[in-house]
Order: structure tokens, then C-alpha cells, then sequence
């Protein structure tokens, strides 16, 4: 282990660990996570920091672009981790948490340039995205003053609440209210939370 993992490591053992046993032990025998996030990989993005929640709070899955691919075909780590939480776990709350500054949804603007490294992987999994841009162009095409980036990474989130709108157990569930469901929007820079409003069809502030 690196020194720098080392100090990290002997610091959770010795302060936070000991400061949350209580937790921690309970935490050995069961978990009750009350809201599942779904997030982008993004190193700067910090769900439980950003919650101030603790260990066993928040049940999180992450891919590249904070995307909920659509219910058939099955065959990704994010559907699995929803069928787990919703079905298993009894989520009561699921939250997509996108982001400013988001490389995967700028990566939709991204020209290519000869003799680039390809990324087959990533382009793939990014076709998820193309419906957020085609919606953001159009926006931008109406209002020439918003942001193409910013308007990407928030129809994404959109994007990502419809299609979990068609997950059959999670429709059901919508209809008896066991589960609710929002889209986030995290600014890195100044730290602002945006959630979409349903209603609206627009983010607003969160304070
Ligand atoms: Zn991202």
C-alpha cells in the first residue's frame, strides 16, 4: 500500500472508524439504505460527502455519464443495481445525480481527430446520451444565451428518469407511491444543487 493510502487508511481506523463503531456494528448485520444514487464515475463527485451521510445511507451505483440505460436488453452493472435496491432492498428513493462539467456528456461535442486513441467502450455506452443531446441542441437552437453543456447534462438527467419510469416493478411501485423519484443537478464550482421539477419541466434551486 502507498504511503499516502497508508496514512489514509490508519486515519479512518483510528478516528472515524472508532467514533462510529456503534454504527459500524450494526451496520455488519444489516443494511437500510434509505435513497439510491446514481451517479457519474467522476472523481469529483462525492454523493455521501455532498449528503453528509453516513455509511449505510445511501445505496450507489455509478458508470460514466450518470445514465440508466433502458430496461431490455439487460446486460449492464447499473440495471442490476437498481433491480437489487428496488426489489431486494426496498428503496423508498431513487436520485439521478448529474453534474457540471461532465466529460462524458461533452464528449457528445467532441471531434474526432486522425490517428486518436479509440475508445470503443466509451463511445458505446455514450450512444445513452445522444436523446439529452439532441434535446439540448434544440433548446439552444430556441435560446441562443444557454449553455449547450449545462443543457446536455441536465435533459441527461431527464433522460435517465424517463427511462427508469419504464422499469415495469418501478412503474408499479410509482403507482402504489413506494418509491419516488428525482433528478439532480450538482454544480462542482460553487456547490448549488438544482433538482428538476416535475411540473415545471425545469431545474431549480434546491436553497
Ligand atoms: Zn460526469
Amino acid at each position: 500500500m502507498e504511503k499516502l493510502q497508508k496514512q489514509g487508511y490508519s486515519a479512518f481506523l483510528n478516528q472515524y472508524f472508532k467514533e462510529n463503531a456503534e454504527l459500524f456494528s450494526d451496520l455488519s448485520k444489516r443494511q437500510k439504505p434509505h435513497t439510491m444514487m446514481i451517479t457519474c464515475s467522476d472523481s469529483r463527485i462525492n454523493p455521501a460527502l455532498l449528503l453528509n451521510a453516513k455509511p449505510g445511507e445511501l445505496f450507489i451505483t455509478r458508470n460514466i455519464g450518470n445514465v440508466v440505460p433502458p430496461y431490455l436488453p439487460a446486460k449492464g452493472s447499473t440495471q442490476a443495481a437498481i433491480e437489487y435496491a428496488v426489489n431486494v432492498l426496498n428503496i423508498p428513493k431513487i436520485v439521478i445525480l448529474g453534474h457540471s462539467n461532465c466529460g462524458a456528456c461533452a464528449h457528445m461535442y467532441h471531434q474526432p481527430k486522425n490517428n486518436e486513441l479509440s475508445l470503443p467502450h466509451v463511445e458505446n455506452w455514450l450512444q445513452y446520451i445522444v436523446p439529452a443531446k439532441s434535446a439540448a441542441m434544440l433548446e439552444v437552437h430556441a435560446n441562443h444565451n444557454k449553455n449547450i453543456f449545462e443543457l446536455t447534462e441536465k435533459h441527461n438527467v431527464i433522460s435517465s428518469l424517463q427511462r427508469l419510469m419504464e422499469y415495469p416493478y418501478i412503474q408499479n411501485r410509482l403507482v402504489d407511491n413506494k418509491i419516488s423519484l428525482e433528478g439532480w443537478w450538482y454544480d462542482i464550482g460553487s456547490g448549488k444543487v438544482e433538482i428538476y421539477n416535475f411540473d415545471k419541466r425545469d431545474f431549480e434551486s434546491v436553497i
